[in-house]
Parts: C-alpha cells; sequence; structure tokens
C-alpha cells in the first residue's frame, strides 16, 4: 500500500517515482535539463572494435537542433536556455546534460575543461554525464568522485539489458558485467547514477525484459531511463529492418503501456523514473509509428492506466531499499 492513503513514498501521489518529483526531492524546485554535445564521439565507433558501433544507434535522432560541437559548450547553454524558455515555463536553474555519444571519451584535462566550462555558466547547478559502462578509467573516475562533492554531478549509463546474447546481437561491445562493475565504481565514488535500457530489443522476450529489470533493480541505482526500441534511419538495424521487417516485433503503443504495467510494478519504489518511450523526430524515424502523441502524452496516459488499476511503482517490489 502507498505510505499514507494518498502520498507513496517519492513524496506525491502518482502512480510512480517521477523525474520531476526526483528533482524536487533534491533541489526543492524545478530544474531543467539542457542538452549539449561536447563531440566527444564515441570509442565503440572510432576504435574499430566493432565497426559501426551500437546496431541501434543514431546520435542525430535525439540532439536538440542547438547543439552541435561547433558551438562551445556556453553557447549551447545559453541556446538551450532560450529554447526551452521559448516552449515551456523559464527555469530559474539548470542542469548541462552531456549526453551525445560517450561523455567520459577523452583525458581527465579535457573533461574538466568542458564540465567547468558548463558549470560556471550562469544558472547551471550541475551536471549529468552519458557515458559507456566500459569507458570509466580510474583517472575519470576520481575526478568525477572529486567534482562530485562540490556540484550535483549525477552519470547515465547505458546498460540497455541484462543479457549477454542480447548485448552481443546488437554489438554493444560491453557486457552485463560491466554495467555490474561501472555501478560499483561509481557508487564507491559517492556519484549516483541511473541506467538507460531499452525494450523490444531483437529476439527478446517479455520474460527476458522482466529479468533485466528485476537485474537493474537489484543494483544500487537512483534512476532508470527506458524507451521502446526504435528503427531509425542511418542506423544499421535500418538495414535489416527493412530487409526482414517480419523478424522484428516492435511495440504498438497499447501493448507498450500494457507490457509496462508490470514492469513498474516490480520496480523499486526509490528509484526514479526519468523516461518511459523515446520520441524521434519523423525525419529518422521508420518504426514504429505511434503518430504524433508526445512522451509527456504518453506519461499522462500511462498514468491513468495506473491509477484506474489501482496499482503502482514498487507494488510487487519484494526487496528492501
Ligand atoms: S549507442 Fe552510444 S555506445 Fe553505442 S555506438 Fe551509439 S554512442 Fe556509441
Amino acid at each position: 500500500m502507498p505510505a499514507t492513503e494518498n502520498v507513496h513514498v517519492w513524496g506525491d501521489a502518482r502512480p510512480l517515482y517521477t523525474y520531476t518529483r526526483y528533482i524536487q526531492n533534491h533541489f526543492g524546485e524545478r530544474v531543467q535539463k539542457l542538452a549539449v554535445d561536447a563531440g566527444l564521439s564515441c570509442p565503440h565507433r572510432t576504435q574499430g572494435r566493432l565497426a559501426g558501433g551500437c546496431t541501434y544507434c543514431n546520435n542525430n535522432a535525439f540532439n536538440p537542433s542547438y547543439c552541435t560541437p561547433s558551438k562551445t559548450i556556453r553557447q549551447q547553454l545559453q541556446e538551450g536556455i532560450t529554447f526551452h524558455a521559448n516552449r515551456y515555463r523559464r527555469a530559474n536553474r539548470y542542469l548541462a546534460y552531456f549526453q551525445a555519444y560517450t561523455n567520459t571519451y577523452a583525458g581527465v584535462d579535457k573533461l574538466r575543461a568542458l564540465f567547468e566550462e558548463a558549470l560556471q555558466c550562469d544558472g547551471v547547478s550541475g551536471i549529468i554525464i552519458a557515458t559507456r559502462p566500459d569507458c570509466l578509467p580510474e583517472s575519470v573516475v576520481n575526478y568525477l568522485s572529486e567534482l562530485a562533492q562540490r556540484t550535483y554531478l549525477f552519470v547515465e549509463l547505458g546498460a540497455e539489458s541484462s543479457h549477454d546474447i542480447t548485448l552481443e546481437r546488437i554489438r554493444r561491445g560491453h557486457n552485463a558485467r560491466s554495467t555490474e562493475e561501472a555501478v560499483h565504481v561509481l557508487r564507491s565514488a559517492g556519484i549516483p547514477l541511473g541506467l538507460h535500457l531499452i525494450w523490444g530489443l531483437p529476439d527478446e522476450t517479455p520474460e527476458m525484459m522482466l529479468q533485466t529489470l528485476h537485474w537493474a533493480a537489484g543494483l544500487d541505482i537512483q534512476t532508470l531511463k527506458f524507451h521502446q526500441l526504435q528503427i531509425l534511419r542511418g542506423a544499421d538495424l535500418a538495414e535489416a529492418w527493412q530487409h526482414t521487417p517480419e523478424a522484428f516485433q516492435l511495440f504498438g503503443l497499447d501493448d507498450y503501456l500494457e507490457f509496462l504495467v508490470p514492469i513498474v510494478e516490480h520496480l523499486r519504489p526509490d528509484v526514479a523514473i526519468e523516461r518511459i518511450c523515446a520520441e524521434a523526430p519523423p525525419k529518422y524515424l521508420l518504426a514504429p509509428n505511434w503518430g504524433l502523441i508526445r512522451n509527456d502524452e504518453i506519461l499522462r496516459r500511462f498514468e491513468k492506466m495506473l491509477l484506474a488499476r489501482n496499482t503502482w511503482q514498487g507494488r510487487c517490489w519484494r526487496g528492501e531499499f
């Protein structure tokens, strides 16, 4: 049962622990994330390890228009503030989100210059760094640990699945053990973190996906971000999908929301859900086509569904937290 009749342990009556609530709990007010592209690329694409990187990847599909490494970090943040102020309510504080590619793929001096430039911008109260679990050398972790002591620092790790067979199939270039080790290293260094997962990866069954959820919920993570598999123009997966679309079982929107109910019910109640689905610009998205519905509308629909069924995040969680 919820902690009180109307309020759950995360502090409100919504049926899941939203990222908005997580930020509110931490900062006491709304803080806007602003994506920046530091132009750091990705070791998985540039070292010829497994030429081409992850099969589903096309970073251009989720970089906002103002984000380009040809602009300084400061310029991108300033344009990001204007971009968001024109669309939403203006925030007073911001988090610089180093989102594109692998944002620990550089020496400490270069990373320090980039992150410090962001932190010196007016209104920026911290940084979020997206990276791979296998790109956290000790020197970088030491620097991040020092940074975490003087500002808000959060690391987002691309885990995608707990199944090594899937990780191989999508050419991730690391296994589940690497993610477990990265979580341990970062948490030991005092750094909060979240995992990124994809639902509907090739040949994964709903049971396998629920196993991934249990695995993630058993790790010392603070947030979870997940989305449906999307076939993006320019990604290697697009070619396979175009040849044999019948080999892919992409989620329709209704099926996806239905699938998410037990996922959320089994998630630890203290793990904030940062996102439940992805939105890609129509020029990149080949499938699945969910129409023009926006992410926030899908979240509202999902919340209504949970409320109508009198269920909530963590209802089936049996562990400690
Ligand atoms: S998804 Fe991330 S790790 Fe994979 S190729 Fe793209 S940028 Fe690199």
